[in-house]
């Protein structure tokens, strides 16, 4: 019996920043002080810095899904046309809450592991100038795969629509630039690059969303964005908020400024540049056709189910990694670069990797992984 430390080691919830957990100790705190709004106001502020954007940042408390949900039912009416790029299981969460709530949703799928194409949407708009939103994933975290926000989000620009971005992983694992690349509604969740629990979810809302916030009728209450902005003025939450996390968030994104969000982007674009180079080297192949910074999906070598993998992990070194979700489920294993995540963790997890292969009958020479890993830090010139 040897000493196994638990690892944290998904795409969601990821590994906690040390200091801003200890910042959730002091939640003895009531909401509706000058003590907890200067908190607030400090936390929504440097939230907007590290989104980038001159856009109002808000914060709700609910998981990312809540934020998705209010997104739709503040933005649109009934009937609304709507552009849905779905490419894995998050896109059809977006499929899924725009026919909740009654929105004509046109959806452009991809197979998992593909990503739907700026030249897609193009043409549905063209199909269709009465659109009145495209909604996506910036990073579609169930298979790894990165869309190009950038080209898409200058095709919406240009018509009436307002796009819709679920950044709850894109944000801190790939350039977002909201204002030059017209990107009106950008979703995050504590839970992913902000390093703290799960429960609390931020939007960027643009000028043009709150245009449209003016004619949109769809009935909801508890998720109320132009209440939400009118209390964040004044420092305030429109319900009780939950206090420690907004304790851990203020924490949490002292340190995000102090490493600067580039860096952040960069740190998690070098690790999962190591582990699709560690993949090659032990002969796996990649899920997604094409990768993003937040997590690598990779395949089990033939004839293996990724379970055995994951329970492999949990099983030999305490490490909490997550095989693929609905059809995807034994197919994949998905190794996640977002927060709070560093070049020891990935030495680690490949080294376990190899070992978890060898003990399940792949052959790979002990350290081969590895040494991708060590090559890409090394070039990264950080020894
Ligand atoms: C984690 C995640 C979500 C939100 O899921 P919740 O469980 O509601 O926090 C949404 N989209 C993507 C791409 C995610 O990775």
């Amino acid at each position: 019996m040897y000493i196994r430390k638990q690892r944290l080691l998904t795409p969601g919830p990821t590994p906690l920043y040390p200091p801003a957990l200890h910042a959730m100790m002091a939640s003895d705190v009531h909401h509706r002080t000058e003590e907890f709004r200067s908190i607030y106001r400090a936390a929504l502020a440097d939230l907007r810095e590290v989104f980038g954007t001159l856009n109002d940042v808000l914060c709700i408390s609910a998981s990312g899904t809540g934020a998705m949900d209010a997104a739709v039912s503040n933005l649109f009416s009934r009937g609304d046309k709507v552009i849905v790029c779905s490419a894995g299981k998050f896109g059809e969460r977006w499929v899924e809450i725009t026919r909740a709530y009654g929105l004509d949703a046109t959806v452009l799928d991809a197979p998992y592991g593909d990503v739907v194409t700026p030249d897609r949407v193009e043409a549905a708009l063209k199909a269709e100038p009465g659109t009145r939103g495209v909604l996506i994933q910036g990073s579609e975290s169930s298979t790894g795969a990165e869309h190009d926000v950038e080209s898409i989000g200058k095709l919406v620009q240009k018509t009436d629509a307002i796009f819709v971005v679920d950044a709850i992983t894109g944000l801190g694992t790939m350039p977002l630039s909201i204002q030059d690349w017209g990107l009106d509604l950008v979703i995050g969740g504590s839970q992913k690059a902000f390093m703290i629990p799960p429960g609390l979810a931020f939007l960027s809302v643009s000028e043009k969303a709150w245009k449209h916030r003016e004619t949109a009728d769809l009935p909801h209450y508890y998720f109320d964005l132009k209440k939400e902005k009118k209390n964040a003025d004044q420092g305030e939450s429109t319900w009780t908020p939950a206090t420690s996390l907004i304790l851990a968030l203020a924490e949490a994104l002292k340190y995000v400024k102090r490493i600067g969000m580039a860096n952040l982007i960069e740190n998690a674009r070098m690790l999962a540049t190591a582990t699709r180079d560690a993949a090659g080297a032990l002969d796996l192949q990649l899920f997604a056709s094409r990768p993003g910074s937040s997590v690598t999906a990779i395949k089990p070598p033939a004839g293996m189910d990724s379970s055995v993998i994951v329970k492999g992990f949990k099983q030999n070194f305490g490490a909490i990694i997550t095989g693929g979700q609905g059809s995807m489920k034994n197919e994949i294993f998905r190794l996640a670069h977002l927060g709070y995540f560093d070049i020891s963790d990935m030495f680690s997890v490949i080294a376990g990797l190899e070992l978890i292969l060898r003990a399940n009958g792949h052959r790979v020479e002990l350290g081969k992984g590895v040494a991708a890993v060590q090559r890409v830090w090394e070039t990264s010139n950080q020894v």
